[in-house]
């Protein structure tokens, strides 16, 4: 970060702006929302510019700026729309003690002014260090269009309230008060008028106050197979609503990050072959928070019923009589076979398509190997890195083609995604070679639609 952000108490301090064109009038209209005793110095200044003078909004000096002009100003604008007129302002200033911005050159400014959503007392500033004013403008009118009109006004007579919500309990109850009082009581209150708000709010605090607490309740999540975009609308709001995440350890950061600040994040990782969270104790835990009252969500990667251990989950509630729901996710074989360009069922190649285990909790897991094994046929395997030759070696047994295609994704829809492809033949040595790392789906049946043998030189097999 170059730039650091801060808000800036400009109650009746100086801003001087030099220039008297439009570069000049876009700054000023920004700090006129301010308190500061403003000075612009313009040698031939716009009308605009005489009339706020004429109003006393503004201080007017009609002539080139001087040196001591800019005495005692917290901050100066250069906004000539001249280069070399800003230089010796800016230099000027400088010399005078402010700080300085140029209007459009970054590089010799000591701030920049952000863009800016103005409600206030809610104001959202966002800067790009320059690099993408496209963007924060894009940014800008998104949240301009989200944060609803009237949310100054109701800020601050919100904040007049704030000892009188104190009556509720601190943390959810809270909370809840005041996003039904943003988010609904409140604009709806505005639209007869600022002075229906604080009835309003009365109104709503007595009902908060005579609600019973919310039950405690777990949803089982689907966190989809890694890409944050893949996660439902549904996932999105309970991650955000959450007093509890319980997660996977395959449950990508970027996903973890949609929770609210103040919510408990609780890894539970489960690898393969590596260190884990005894099941009892996850479902100890889960069962602990919904009786204490939290809204809990058990984030599952991928498709939470798909090799998920769900079940075991569901019934330690079931006995305990806690609450849950659950959110379908995207699973890993749907993201892997979108990233070969694939379909999972085919006309006329196959009607039905296997998710399958590469081990269980006996070892190697056995399957119907001789259906497998038919021209044509599509599995999807889960949990398979390990289990490539045994996997091989039953399809083979069974009269599987050497020739069938296969596709090992790792990683699949993350940034590091990585596709293999090969065939029954070459699998466990290609992929001991590959030595993949992440999760990864194989898929037995499919090739990559596109360039396969770009794609496995690509990775440098
Ligand atoms: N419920 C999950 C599966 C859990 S089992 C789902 O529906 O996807 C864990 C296995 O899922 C991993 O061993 C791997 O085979 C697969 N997997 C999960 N995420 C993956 C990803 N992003 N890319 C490839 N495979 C993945």
């Amino acid at each position: 970060m170059k730039h650091f952000p801060v808000f800036l108490a400009l109650e009746g301090r100086r801003v001087v702006i030099a220039g008297g064109g439009e570069a000049a009038l876009a700054k000023l209209r920004l700090v006129l929302k301010t308190e500061a005793r403003i000075t612009v110095i313009a040698a031939d200044p716009a009308p605009e510019l005489e009339s706020l003078a004429a109003e006393g909004r503004i201080a007017l000096i009609e002539r080139a700026m001087e040196p001591g002009d800019a005495l005692c100003a917290a901050l100066f604008y250069a906004a000539h729309d001249d280069d070399a007129e800003d230089a010796r302002t800016a230099a000027l200033a400088k010399a005078d003690g402010a700080l300085t911005s140029w209007v459009d050159n970054l590089e010799n400014s000591q701030f920049i002014t952000p863009a800016i959503v103005d409600r206030d007392p809610v104001t959202v500033a966002i800067g790009t260090e320059g690099a993408a004013p496209v963007l924060a403008r894009a940014i800008k009118a998104d949240l301009e269009e989200r944060l609803p009109a009237a949310l100054g006004p109701l800020a601050r007579i919100g904040k007049a309230f704030r000892r009188r919500a104190e009556a509720l309990a601190k943390g959810r109850k809270r909370r809840d008060f005041w996003s039904d009082y943003y988010f609904r009581a409140g604009p709806e209150a505005m639209t007869r008028g600022e002075a229906a708000v604080e009835p309003a709010l009365e109104d709503l605090l007595s009902r908060h106050l005579a609600e019973a607490p919310r039950e405690g309740h777990v949803a089982f999540v689907g966190a989809g197979p890694g890409d944050p975009e893949l996660l439902t609308l549904k996932a999105r709001r309970l991650l955000h609503e959450a007093d509890v995440v319980i997660h996977d350890r395959l449950v990508s950061a970027d996903i973890l990050e949609l929770a609210r600040r103040e919510a408990r994040l609780v890894s539970v990782g489960k690898e393969g072959f590596g260190p884990s969270t005894p099941q009892d104790e996850i479902n100890r835990l889960i069962v602990a928070h919904v009786l204490a009252g939290d809204q809990v969500v058990r984030l599952k990667s991928g498709d939470p019923t798909v090799f998920g251990r769900l079940d075991e989950e569901i019934d330690t509630c079931t006995e305990a009589g806690a609450d849950y729901s659950i959110v379908p996710g995207i699973t890993a074989a749907s993201a892997a076979v979108a990233s070969l360009g694939q379909s999972l069922t085919k006309r006329e190649r196959n009607s039905a398509v296997r998710f399958l285990t590469g081990h269980d909790m006996k070892g190697f897991a056995e399957h119907d190997w001789k259906a497998l094994a038919r021209p044509g046929e599509v599995a999807a395997v889960y949990m398979g890195k390990k289990s490539a030759r045994f996997v091989q070696g039953r399809l083979l047994m069974h009269g599987a083609s050497a020739a069938t295609p296969v596709s090992v994704v790792e990683n699949a829809s993350r940034p590091d995604q990585r596709i293999l492809a090969t065939t029954l033949a070459s699998l466990p040595d290609d992929l001991a070679r590959a030595a993949l790392k992440g999760p990864a789906l194989m898929l037995i049946g499919l090739a990559p639609r596109a360039a396969e043998t770009i794609i496995s030189e690509e990775i440098a097999l």
